[in-house]
């Protein structure tokens, strides 16, 4: 599904963030990168959409290169959740879920049968959230707000940039047990970065290990904790 062939990043100001990264991701895969802060996590996450251009190798998404694609078309098609409230303040919950399937130009029955819909996934009430603001929910129903958003339009990918870890332990972990249940309703391309071995081990069907830009490992839970 997606496909880092000998892929570096080297930013402007000399930074050499990510050093030949390969790996390959499978469809309906939940893979996390995990490593310490700097290691190049959200870099490699950020060149799969795009946000980020890479300066050596190539990304491919099922066999096409990511530089092929149009940009809209690779951006409706991958879901973005960042790790602090990312929603739109003066947009009702609704106004921020609609934003994609706006875009694409659905019709307003669809999109609104569409809300209902994900705020079911995600566990929050319809006819009680959609008309709030983001400033009258918690930090964990705000994080779900951007699960959906990023859901809208059924994106085969999602992106997630440390979602939970700004959030307090008891709600991180809701979230977490939440997303592993959606997932198997889903089964999203889901690409999760985190810092957090715990939160990987929970998460991930495959794990890919971090460090100085470089994958120093990569394998299944069973598999990483059983290494030396
Ligand atoms: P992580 O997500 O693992 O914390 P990052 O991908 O954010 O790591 O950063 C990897 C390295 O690239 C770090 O040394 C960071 O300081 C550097 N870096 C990130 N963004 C930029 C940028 N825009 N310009 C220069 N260096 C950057
Ligand atoms: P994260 O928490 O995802 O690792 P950071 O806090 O490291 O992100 O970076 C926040 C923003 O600052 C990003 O857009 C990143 O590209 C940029 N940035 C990070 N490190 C540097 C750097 N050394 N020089 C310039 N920009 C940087």
């Amino acid at each position: 599904m997606i496909r880092f062939e000998n892929v570096s990043k080297e930013y402007p100001d000399g930074t050499l963030a990510v050093k030949t990264v390969d790996f390959q991701i499978q469809e309906g895969e939940f893979f996390v990168l995990i490593g310490p802060s700097g290691s190049g996590k959200t870099t490699t996450l950020k060149m799969i959409n795009r946000l980020i251009p890479l300066t050596g190798g190539t990304i491919k998404i099922q066999n096409k290169k990511i530089s092929e694609y149009n940009i809209h078309e690779l951006r409706w098609n991958i879901g973005y959740v960042l790790q602090d409230i990312s929603l739109f303040p003066h947009m009702t919950i609704e106004e921020n879920i609609a934003i994609v399937p706006e875009m694409k130009k659905w019709e307003s029955g669809k999109i609104s049968q569409r809300i209902d819909e994900l705020l079911d996934m995600v566990g929050l009430d319809p006819s009680t959230y959609r008309k709030r603001k983001p400033n009258e929910l918690s930090g964990g129903q705000q994080q779900r707000i951007g699960v959906a958003r990023a859901l809208a339009a059924n994106p085969p990918i999602i992106l997630m940039d440390e979602p939970f870890s700004a959030l307090d332990p008891i709600s991180r972990e809701k979230l977490q047990d939440d997303l592993v249940e959606l997932q198997k309703q889903i089964k999203k391309t889901i690409v999760f970065v985190t810092h957090d071995m715990n939160e990987a081990l929970k998460l991930g069907e495959r794990i890919c290990v971090m460090k100085d830009g470089e994958v120093v490992q990569i394998g299944s839970p069973e598999a990483l904790l059983h290494s030396p």
